[in-house]
């Protein structure tokens, strides 16, 4: 059975390479229906935008670690009521209280733990994961079966740039994270997020104080 999804997986992340972000999202919302949902970081809304536009109800889920910026979550709120979105917010499970921001198992309890709960009964997930985002995600796929998650991961803006975002963001009117215009142009939570400075890679301040790249989501 799941070598069997597995095959088909590869299959699609194949052909998938030159098929339209909403293509590829038409083609998850028919082929997992209410067993999909979507997680978004919030930094913006662009795969929202596509999402919504193919089924208005798809469940979104954003992690709460409990260390987002104020910005962050009054962007939330900004995009749920702009789509009317079925926003699922998750909290931190028991435990995160002895692991704080920034430390190596914070993402475990704030993020990874909640996100496995929230996507129980699900058979799929849609992430806004781009390869340009870390050299861990350079040959990340656009659909495959995640042993680690039990589930199909669809990655269907994996090839997309910064620059691609910011073309969609604006031809479709779409509202910016408050932050971005001061200068955080990678924006997780707060204690380990700072704005970068002019010439410096977009990502250099997320763990800007550790060699981390990664929080557990997309290992
Ligand atoms: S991004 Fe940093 S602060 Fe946020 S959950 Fe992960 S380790 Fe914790």
């Amino acid at each position: 059975m799941v070598a069997q999804l597995r095959q088909e997986m590869d299959e699609r992340s194949a052909a998938f390479e030159s098929t339209p972000t909403e293509q590829i999202v038409a083609w998850a919302v028919e082929r997992f229906a209410s067993r999909l949902a979507l997680s978004c970081s919030f930094q913006e809304a662009v795969l929202i935008d596509i999402a919504v536009k193919v089924d208005p109800r798809i469940e979104v889920v954003f992690l709460d670690t409990g260390s987002h910026f104020p910005e962050t979550l009054e962007f939330v709120e900004t995009i749920r009521s702009r789509y009317d979105l079925n926003l699922t917010v998750t909290k931190p499970v028991v435990g995160a209280e002895g692991h704080p921001c920034g430390t190596a198992q914070c993402c475990e309890f704030r993020k990874v733990r909640p996100l496995k709960r929230a996507l129980v009964g699900k058979d799929a997930w849609l992430t806004g994961l781009k390869r340009v985002d870390a050299p861990t995600r350079r040959s990340a796929p656009i659909v495959a079966y995640d042993d680690s998650w039990a589930r199909v991961k669809i990655n269907p803006m994996a090839a997309w740039t910064d620059e691609d975002i910011a073309r969609y963001a604006s031809e479709h009117g779409l509202p910016q994270h408050p932050l971005l215009s001061k200068g955080y142009l990678s924006i997780g939570c707060a204690p380990t997020t700072r704005p970068v400075i002019e010439g410096e890679d977009p990502r250099a301040g997320r763990w800007f104080d550790s060699d981390k790249v990664e929080c557990g989501l997309h290992l």
